[in-house]
């Protein structure tokens, strides 16, 4: 039962348009237990009334608090926003405070610009001036978004990189399972836009490292948003940016991660668990919203569609793998950060003690356009006099050559897949590939490790200047960069073959 209470201490008319956010909040939670704090004048209106449990009569700041203060609400919504309310809210026991917008700076322009319109008969002043504020009755209904009532086009905000964006999708497929909103769209870098749109969601783009940087990008960002008349906007990026986009763009209900740089911005910040898995964190993130995410019966895994098992076969004819023959073992050595990125030549020891596994072993080295050269060095470790000794027809080289849909269709196919931790990782667990991961300056318990009963991370336990970043880094902070070096070969093998039992 939501226990609510809603404070609205003005006039006759005032409390009458309370009448459709009652309804509302009634028809959404009829369970609940409905408080309201009026006047003593207009409690008539709201005695006896099926829509209120409970009428508060206000009498006087102190008296009411002390009746007031003693009490436990989940929601407190404030929706008369004047400093006594304002200071009630503060000293009153509620786990989710909002109060409603007023438009206070709105109504003193319309004043302003109505005053300068009398005195002048200059045309642009009379064209530029406010037309029209929404109806208070509507403004009422607007704040009770941030319980989930009337959110009908919602917007995530996930601008970070590859793995943040694949562990972002369980989260749009709750959001469209359990609020269906007309509109749901993704706040993403261009880069990162196909893992979304090949599941069917619409994107905002932010080339926030290209064309949107600068105030001016972020701006143009803005008003991308703005068009769209987002109701609620969730945010697990937690960076300033996403949250001044988040309110800049006059989001109603924002909510994200009480640690976020810009959580005073939100409407609603909700606890960041570190331990959690990243996919299950964001579900968190939806727990004020009505009926609470059922955690474990989440569609974490990635969709296949028929269109990507075309590509696939495609893909897999050209470099003459025979998936119904060959045992294929996907490799990205990749990382944007150089610390997590495991040693060239250990890749490619490992690269041909697979590839000498079984007859049948197929080693595709994946990645994007940035890891060319990374792989050329793999390679070359592989085919010098390293005694690796490895026929080239086992070892073949998609890097830099498949687009991100491409990737997903493909990474699909493997029979087990190793990375460092990175943004392909996250796409072989969703699709539910067998995973080993080698974790340097990183840890588990940033939450991105790699989820599903077969996944195995490789790291070195006791290593005490682990974990040294949150995201990696260029270069060692040490200098000795033991937390890949002490990793051996021997252990992502015994890795791999645990996964693959
Ligand atoms: S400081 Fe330690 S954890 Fe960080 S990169 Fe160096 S060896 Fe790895």
């Amino acid at each position: 039962m939501l226990n609510i209470l809603i404070l609205r201490l003005s006039s006759l008319g005032d409390v009458t348009l309370l009448v459709p956010a009652l309804q509302a909040i009634k028809k959404a939670y009829p369970e609940s237990h409905l408080t309201c704090l009026v006047k003593k004048q207009y409690r008539a209106i709201l005695d006896g009334s099926s829509l209120v449990d409970e009428v508060q009569v206000y009498e006087g700041f102190w008296p009411t608090l002390r009746a007031l203060r003693g009490r436990q609400f989940d929601v407190l919504l404030d929706l008369h926003a004047v400093l006594r309310t304002r200071l009630l809210a503060l000293f009153i026991h509620a786990n989710l405070k909002h109060t409603y917008n007023k438009d206070t700076w709105k109504r003193y322009f319309m004043v302003f610009f109505h005053q300068r319109a009398k005195a002048s008969t200059s045309k642009s002043i009379i064209q530029d001036r406010p037309q029209h504020m929404r109806h208070t009755s509507d403004r009422y209904l607007d704040a009770l978004k941030v319980i989930g009532i009337g959110v009908d086009r919602v917007v995530v905000f996930q601008t970070a990189f590859l793995g943040d964006a694949v562990l972002t999708l369980p989260l749009m497929r709750e959001i469209q399972k359990r609020l269906g909103p007309k509109k749901l769209c993704v706040l993403t870098r261009s880069e990162h836009a196909a893992i979304f749109e090949r599941e069917g969601y619409e994107t905002i783009k932010d080339d926030k490292r290209g064309g949107d940087s600068g105030f001016a990008g972020f701006w143009r960002v803005r008003n991308r948003l703005k068009t769209f008349n987002f109701d609620l906007a969730i945010i697990p990026h937690r960076s300033l940016r996403s949250a001044a986009l988040a309110w800049c763009a006059g989001i109603i209900v924002k909510i994200g991660f009480g640690n976020s740089v810009g959580w005073w911005l939100f409407t609603r910040q909700v606890p960041f668990h570190w331990k959690e898995h990243d996919s299950e964190r964001n579900l968190r993130l939806l727990d004020m919203l009505p009926n609470k995410p059922l955690l474990g019966s989440v569609e974490s895994r990635i969709p296949i569609s028929q269109e990507d098992r075309l590509a696939a076969k495609n893909i897999w004819s050209n470099i003459e793998v025979n998936l119904a023959e060959d045992f294929v073992i996907g490799i990205a050595p990749g990382s944007k950060w150089e610390t997590k990125r495991w040693l060239a030549e250990r890749f490619a020891a490992l690269a041909c003690a697979l590839a000498n596994s079984r007859a049948n072993a197929k080693i595709v080295f994946l990645g994007g356009p940035e890891d060319r050269n990374l792989c050329a060095d793999i390679l070359n470790f592989c085919f010098s006099d390293s005694g690796f000794r490895i026929p080239d027809s086992r070892l073949l080289n998609l890097v830099g050559k498949l687009s991100l849909k491409e990737l997903i269709a493909i990474t699909g196919d493997l029979k087990l897949f190793i990375s460092n931790d990175s943004g392909p990782m996250h796409i072989a667990c969703g699709l539910g590939v067998p995973t080993v991961a080698i974790f340097g300056p990183t840890v588990r318990g940033f939450g991105f490790y790699p989820k599903g009963k077969a996944t195995k991370v490789v790291e070195v336990d006791d290593l005490e200047c682990r974990p040294c970043a949150l995201h990696g880094g260029r270069a060692c902070p040490r200098g000795h960069f033991l937390c890949m070096r002490l990793i051996t070969v021997d252990q992502v093998l015994k890795a791999c073959e645990e996964v693959l039992a």
